[in-house]
């Protein structure tokens, strides 16, 4: 029992972005016995979670369920509405854009991959890296190609590399001010539940999710939203689709039901975070998301360390990256945290490796869970001898306590 020994007592803090800390409450829901996938139960249980996940991707339009990790939804997107060699225009916001970017290669698509050009002069690290999508970036090239080989427009919504939120209503006006046919993939696998996002308002073709982010649930669920656009370009769509094709589960999903065995105790987990999310309120869950995000970024400014997104228009709720000085090896300093004080600290992933760190302030948290987390942050620079302009601990506790609290904010919510 190695894990039951390092975790002597009280409770882990899990503060990377995603998976996110599980309530209790779904937990518990996902320990319910297994019933028959095939039976009368399941497939009201199989509605309601459809329903309420139109809800919080904001659509009228199928949302499909696989049972798969959010790379997986990736490729459910891509295979079902792609041909071989078509073109895509992605954008590099940071890792996960170019992870998915990747995977359009190995797909045996043609993926061109835009960027913000340049270098951060005070921190050496890429521009595009600390930034969000360029709409603008995106109208031109798209202007240029005339003849419309490009199929499709694939950008990432949050950010989880850097905790960057980029604006998709923006990107929208970009394809429509080119005038361009191009489909809009987006990826919010971290941004849903967390930050606000409108599938169908924002005319959206395909919307890839996952539930272990701002939903609150375990790994291993993962969602497409669909558009009827998408649906028809799916038809005659010629990469190799079986498993992942769109076709036979929403012809299933219209009783409940899937063409395989689906993720039963998952499903519970989901119908639980919906009942929670939803009952809540989806302004209410984006407001204590910025409150967090406020808070945490409070700390880092008083810390005096560079925060990873370089504008504040496009800070994420979901997640804050913060920057080590020079010398100051992130993942030193994330292992001395964990060890020390049972915290767990994002990474800085593929170009920012070594170089930074991510706070995730998504799932089960609250004021206090944040307030011990930037504690166990603050004592650890402190041990790694980082030197500190102030303290950030006592910046978070003057911002949560000159705000609202989450109670009021909620009552407020309500009363409208
Ligand atoms: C977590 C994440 C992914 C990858 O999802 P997996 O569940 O690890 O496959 C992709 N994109 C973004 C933005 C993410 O946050």
């Amino acid at each position: 029992m190695i894990l039951l020994d390092k975790h002597p007592s009280g409770r882990h803090f899990l503060q990377i972005p995603g998976p996110s800390p599980v309530p209790d409450r779904i937990l518990r829901a996902i320990s319910l016995p297994t019933i028959d996938h095939r039976g009368p139960e399941f497939g009201a249980l199989g509605l309601k979670v459809i329903a309420g996940l139109q809800q919080v991707f904001r659509t009228r339009h199928p949302v499909c369920i696989y049972p798969a990790s959010g790379t997986g939804a990736w490729e459910a997107a891509l295979v079902n509405v792609m041909s071989p060699g078509d073109k895509v225009l992605m954008f590099e916001t940071g890792h996960f854009a170019t992870l998915w970017n990747k995977m359009a290669l190995r797909l045996g698509l043609d993926p061109e991959f835009l960027a913000l050009p340049g270098y951060d002069e005070a921190t050496g690290l890429p521009n595009s890296w600390r930034h969000g999508v360029q709409a603008d970036q995106i109208e031109q090239r798209l202007r240029e190609d005339s003849d419309h080989r490009i199929k499709a427009v694939c950008v990432v919504h949050n950010e989880t590399s850097t905790g960057v939120t980029s604006d998709i209503a923006a990107v929208r006006r970009a394809i429509d001010a080119a005038g361009h046919p191009a489909l809009l993939m987006v990826d919010t696998i971290s941004g849903l539940a967390s930050a606000d996002y409108r599938h169908d308002e924002w005319g959206v073709d395909v919307t890839i999710s996952g539930s272990q982010k701002g939903l609150m649930m375990p790994p291993g669920i993962s969602f497409n939203a669909l558009s009827p656009k998408a649906i028809e370009a799916s038809k005659s769509a010629r990469l190799p689709k079986a498993f992942w094709a769109w076709d036979e589960i929403i012809e299933m999903n219209r009783t409940g039901y899937w063409p395989y065995t689906p993720n039963t105790n998952l499903l519970y987990g989901l119908s639980e975070a919906l009942d929670m999310l939803l009952g809540q309120g989806l302004p209410a869950v984006f407001a204590r998301h910025q409150r967090w995000a406020t808070g945490v970024r409070a700390a880092v400014n008083a810390w005096g360390l560079p925060i990873q997104c370089a504008d504040p228009n496009v800070y994420s709720p979901v997640l804050t990256g913060v920057i080590t000085p020079p010398g100051v090896d992130a993942d030193a300093l994330r292992r001395l945290i964990h060890d020390r004080f049972d915290l767990s600290l994002g990474a800085g992933l593929g170009k920012l490796k070594g170089r930074m760190f991510r706070i995730g302030h998504l799932g089960d948290c609250n004021d206090l869970t944040l307030m011990g987390a930037l504690s166990g942050v603050e004592m650890g620079l402190k041990l790694a001898g980082v030197p500190l302009a102030g303290s950030g601990v006592a910046a978070a506790m003057a911002q949560f306590a000159g705000e609202p609290s989450v109670p009021d904010v909620l009552k407020s919510h309500n009363n409208r």
